[in-house]
């Protein structure tokens, strides 16, 4: 049994889909005006640990994540400039829609190398919202046919007051939005929480639609997305939780009120990863890219790593301490492996104590994703005297396949490295080891220092020591 934390209730409930063994998930995807920020990889992180418990469950997943890449204005709430023009005002490019999309083709084959790079399994689609205007289209011409839309002279707008509902995703509180709460006053909306379905274009740029050339609001992107996907309803709507109020609960409106059947059953939304300043956000100059990582000599499996350490419903607070802290973590972690599984001594050894401690972990993870309990299970494993090798390497394969850590491979390919050890550096271990075996400790400590200035790392076990660089 899995059981998640549901947005739509407010509380952990059990997952039963739609279909038997079938999981349909709409995640909410990146604006593609710009590099995706570490805080945004959070949410996807998370998403991907979704769909492998799902997976790890048995069922067939059908993830679909968009790529925003027209509507979405700077003000979440309809306000503001529109994020793409503003990236090509950025980038120097010209104001049409061919620009547009070399922007969007851009930052959106830099997302997709970010989730490899973090060894999150693919989307099975990820539609671009310039792609699906016609789906857009009709949904809000079903609004206007049921009057729960209306027009101004500026675009087509939601009228809220008539889906009564409105603001249930996450008991949003109305009476905090009177006009100009939420939105700099537009005389010409009936209520204060009435958002934009189509923008009408100023200078003639956009797409063609019954109501002129414009653009699509950014809510309806998703709708009309997920709709074409997924149908309506589906299983599971993802985002990070700064979409509740709005976003979230603007696709609900209006795909509901289009349709008068549920959007999605779960929404599960991710906590925020938090900078000393706050939020990390795009549209702040300062914020931190996978690349960043990268070039400061972080693994992005370590920022994985780092992620999962901490339940994705908790706030994350970023420092380059932890993350440091949490990749010597993973470097020792992958060692560790390689090193057990050297020393399995036969195919003999017992596995039968694997069994029960991987449905343990099973039911961690399925205890709506807790995946801070398994990272520190892993350590445990390791310092199991009661488990064989072959055990325990079993045990981590496993955990393997719900976190994604990526830690066998890892380990494959630090034994190639490994085996590409200088004879220099052989030479001075096998000196150090006869120093151990003379008990001549201080030699073998200065040894140790000389490896060590050679960049490698050298651990003692039973069976002798090994060596390997240092990562
Ligand atoms: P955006 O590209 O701005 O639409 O955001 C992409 C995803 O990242 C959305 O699901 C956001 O809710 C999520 N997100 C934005 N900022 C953060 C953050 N600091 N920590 C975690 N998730 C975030
Ligand atoms: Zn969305």
């Amino acid at each position: 049994m899995i059981t998640l934390f549901n947005t739509l209730s407010g509380k952990k409930e059990e997952f039963k889909p739609l279909k038997k063994s079938e999981v349909t998930m709409y995640n909410c995807g990146p604006t593609v005006y710009n590099y995706a920020h570490i805080g945004n990889l959070r949410a996807y992180v998370f998403v991907d640990i979704l769909r492998r418990t799902f997976e790890y469950n048995g069922y067939t997943v059908k993830q679909v994540m968009n790529l925003t890449d027209v509507g979405h204005l700077t003000g979440d709430s309809d306000d503001g400039d529109d994020k793409m023009v503003r990236a090509l005002k950025r980038e120097g490019k010209p104001f049409t829609l061919a620009a547009m999309r070399e922007v969007a083709d851009f930052y959106s084959e830099a997302f997709k190398k970010d989730l490899l790079a973090l060894n999150c399994e693919m989307p099975h689609e990820m539609p671009r919202a310039s792609d699906h205007i016609a789906e857009d289209i009709e949904i809000v011409e079903k609004l206007l046919e049921k009057g729960v839309a209306y027009p101004t002279s500026d675009g087509i707008y939601f009228d809220t007051s008539k889906f009564p509902a409105y603001g249930k995703l996450g008991n949003i509180n109305l009476s905090g939005q009177l006009a100009g709460a939420r939105v700099a006053v537009n005389s010409e909306k009936k209520n204060p929480a009435d958002f934009t379905l189509w923008k009408k274009s100023a200078n003639d740029i956009g797409w063609e639609s019954p109501w002129g050339k414009g653009f699509p609001g950014w809510h309806i992107e998703c709708s009309g997305m997920s709709r074409r996907y997924l149908g309506q309803p589906f299983d599971v709507h993802t985002g990070g939780i700064d979409h509740i109020p709005v976003h979230h609960n603007n696709e609900i409106a209006q795909s509901e009120a289009a349709y008068d059947v549920p959007l999605a059953n779960y929404w599960l939304h991710n906590e925020h990863l938090i900078v000393a300043s706050g939020k990390m956000a795009k549209s702040g100059d300062n914020f931190i890219t996978l690349q960043t990582l990268t070039e400061k000599g972080i693994d992005p499996l370590a920022y994985r790593y780092f992620l999962l350490q901490t339940h994705y419903h908790s706030p994350l607070n970023f420092s380059w301490e932890a993350l440091e802290a949490a990749q010597t973590a993973y470097r020792r972690l992958v060692a560790q492996f390689l090193k057990i599984k050297k020393e399995i001594t036969s195919s003999k050894e017992s596995e039968s104590e694997a069994k029960p401690q991987i449905a343990l972990l099973t039911k961690n993870l399925n205890n709506d994703l807790d995946t801070s309990s398994i990272i520190a299970s892993i350590w445990s494993t390791f310092e199991n005297t009661d488990f064989s090798s072959v055990a325990k390497i079993q045990i981590v394969k496993e955990i393997d396949q719900m976190l994604g850590l990526n830690i066998e491979n890892q380990a494959k390919k630090l034994w190639q490295e490994i085996k590409n050890i200088p004879e220099e550096v052989k030479k001075i271990q096998s000196l150090r080891d006869e120093a151990r075996t003379a008990k001549d400790w201080k030699k073998s400590d200065e040894l140790r220092r000389e490896i060590d200035a050679l960049g490698f790392v050298v651990e003692d076990m039973e069976t002798g020591s090994s060596i390997r660089p240092k990562m």
